[in-house]
């Protein structure tokens, strides 16, 4: 455990916890994985880069270290404990953990949907997995539980039953990802589902990944007045729409071809689009509040400006007062003028060029 001021004690004194994650499209995108590999094996290839991208999230403003063990000992089956999956999910709490330590921040450790179908015949085995998972948080002494990938409640409440259980009290944030028109798989409306998830003792509930944030907080809107405790907001950083709810379904406008997974950067929010979210949030009061897939560190500091949390890449933040614009205004309203004229003739001739090539 860090030596941190808990998450609760946090959440009930009103501060907003930010969260980083989505770290295997991250680590994709920088060439230490594929995008369907799992997180825990980057963590035994490329222990630095994992640690490195941690505290790039620490630095813009994340108040949490989430582990990369997730999908290590759960989707696949049976991979017992001593595998390899299963020591890197070991090795990565430990480096989250060592973050979190010299940072002072804290430590999430996932606990995620096992990829089974829920049935009589897989009850046993789910139950299995997640508790195997919901160990290995608790070995490690992580600061709270990142509960994610529910698409179906009753895994979902199974996976908070077993974290009551065996979970050693930790606090937990469990969230669902929602694929289908605003409900689970299993047909239950988001916002019922999550009032479920905290009447059976979730400390935090709300929504992760799967949604870009444009079609997740009309969710969360509807879940802010049917739930009473604090809630999550964790949204790919990708444009979905109306269309197009969920990241799966991203295409591209010219050719139409699907754009998952690959090619996800083309719909990848802009910082505009990040403000404009994390504005939102702040209106909802939503306390936890976080981005996932396509997230990288300086979205993480866009949020934290809007919730004007210092953070030491705060210094960078967009100032215009010092654009060059500016700065020549400051020292000389004529040379302002010229400089103002000089970039409307530029573009202008730019968008001159781009219509003649269109003809
Ligand atoms: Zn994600």
């Amino acid at each position: 455990m860090s030596s941190q001021q808990g998450l609760l004690d946090r959440l009930k004194q009103g501060e907003t916890i930010i969260c980083g994650n989505g770290y295997k499209t991250e680590l994709e995108r920088r060439g230490f994985t594929n995008i369907h590999g799992f997180t825990s094996r980057v963590v035994t290839e490329f222990p630095t880069q994992v640690r490195q991208l941690h505290e790039e999230f620490v630095h813009c403003g994340s108040d949490v270290v989430v582990a990369c063990n997730s999908h290590g000992e759960n989707l696949g089956g049976d991979k017992d404990s001593g595998s390899e999956e299963s020591s890197g999910a070991h090795q990565s709490l430990k480096i989250a953990m060592d973050v979190a330590n010299r940072t002072g921040t804290l430590m999430a450790g996932r606990v995620d949907a096992t990829g089974l179908e829920y049935g009589k015949a897989t009850i046993k085995r789910m139950e299995k997995l997640l508790t195997s998972q919901i160990k290995m948080v608790t070995d490690e002494k992580a600061d709270f539980i990142l509960g994610g990938m529910f698409k179906d409640t009753r895994e979902a409440k199974l996976a908070l039953e077993c974290i009551k259980k065996h979970g050693k009290g930790l606090p937990c944030v469990m969230t669902l990802s929602i694929e289908g028109k605003g409900k689970t798989t299993d047909d239950v409306d988001v916002p019922e589902a999550l009032r479920d998830l905290e009447e059976l003792g979730a400390d935090v509930v709300g929504l992760a990944c799967t949604r870009g944030p444009t079609t997740m907080m009309p969710l969360m809107r509807e879940a802010r007045k049917l739930c009473k405790g604090p809630l999550a907001v964790i949204p790919a950083a990708y444009r979905t729409s109306q269309k197009e709810e969920w990241i799966q379904l991203l295409t591209d406008p010219l050719s139409g071809s699907s754009l998952y997974p690959p090619d996800l950067d083309q719909a990848q929010c802009n910082r505009k689009d990040i403000q404009i979210f994390a504005e939102e949030t702040k209106s909802l009061g939503i306390q936890f509040v976080g981005l996932c897939c396509g997230a990288h560190p300086s979205f993480i500091r866009e949020i934290a400006d809007i919730y004007e949390k210092s953070t030491p890449a705060s210094k960078f933040n967009l100032n215009l007062k010092f654009c060059n614009i500016y700065m020549d205004h400051r020292n000389s309203p004529t040379r302002a003028k010229r400089r103002m004229f000089q970039l409307t003739w530029e573009y202008n001739k730019r968008m001159a060029i781009a219509k003649k090539s269109d003809k």
